[in-house]
């Protein structure tokens, strides 16, 4: 890829008719014999389980800077273990990783962009990273109070109910949640039209919940509501 855009680089630099200083020199080095031998895309890097959506530019430059000085100084030949090497490197940068799989706690983590969801490589494993749980009974929600893990639901009948992140659910109960269990936290402005709504829907309001814990309003600010994912209509998650 890196050789096709050097030569890209050079076609297009000759076909000009005239040439700035700066783009003759341009020119006159891509006429060099260089001819890449490795090229390091964040793809690569997510393939390997690490969270790319956090690293910088500066990040990957220097993780590609210490791939190359390993190569030259050891006499590890190109692509016999560079998968290996790629993440013992990026291990060492500290390059931030998506969470281990809540099911079989592998390290295997990928972020499939098309569905929008986290997913295991091992176990296949799906969950989302914004979405929540109301664990109300017969689930027992205790573990996650005294792990201070998820924000309490002063709605349900249920006095220990809590709104819990999909990932500790499925880490916790070894399950998928319901579908019905499903809720979202929607910030001011958004959560104006649930708690407010030009036509009242008691049904669907009283599936809404404010969030009203010290928690709850830190993170998610003032006139947030929890709404039940199949109450959301738009924005689409
Ligand atoms: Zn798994």
């Amino acid at each position: 890829m890196l050789q096709q855009l050097l030569d890209d680089l050079r076609g297009y630099f000759e076909s000009k008719s005239s040439l700035t200083e700066t783009e003759q020199a341009l020119l006159n080095w891509l006429k060099e014999d260089i001819f890449p031998l490795l090229t390091l895309q964040s793809d690569d890097l997510a393939q390997k389980g690490f969270d790319v959506r956090r690293i910088t530019a500066e990040q990957m430059r220097r993780l590609a800077r210490r791939i190359t000085e390993n190569y030259c100084q050891s006499e590890t030949s190109v692509g016999e273990n560079f998968w290996e090497k790629l993440e013992e490197m990026a291990e060492v940068l500290r390059l931030p990783r998506y969470p281990r799989c809540p099911a079989c706690d592998h390290h295997r983590t990928i972020f499939d962009q098309h569905r929008g969801v986290l997913r295991c490589e091992v176990c296949d494993q799906t969950w989302h990273e914004d979405l929540y749980v109301l664990v109300e009974f017969p689930d027992d929600a205790s573990y996650f109070e005294e792990n201070d893990i998820g924000y309490p639901s002063f709605d349900s009948k249920d006095n220990g109910a809590r709104y819990v992140p999909e990932y500790d659910y499925i880490r916790h109960f070894h399950k998928d949640p319901a579908e019905i269990a499903y809720y979202k936290p929607l910030r001011w402005p958004e959560s104006q039209s649930y708690l407010f709504p030009d036509e009242p829907n008691d049904a669907v309001d009283a599936l809404c919940e404010p969030v009203s814990d010290e928690k709850g309003t830190a993170d998610f600010g003032e006139q947030a509501v929890w709404v039940p994912l199949c109450n959301i209509k738009k924005p689409m998650i």
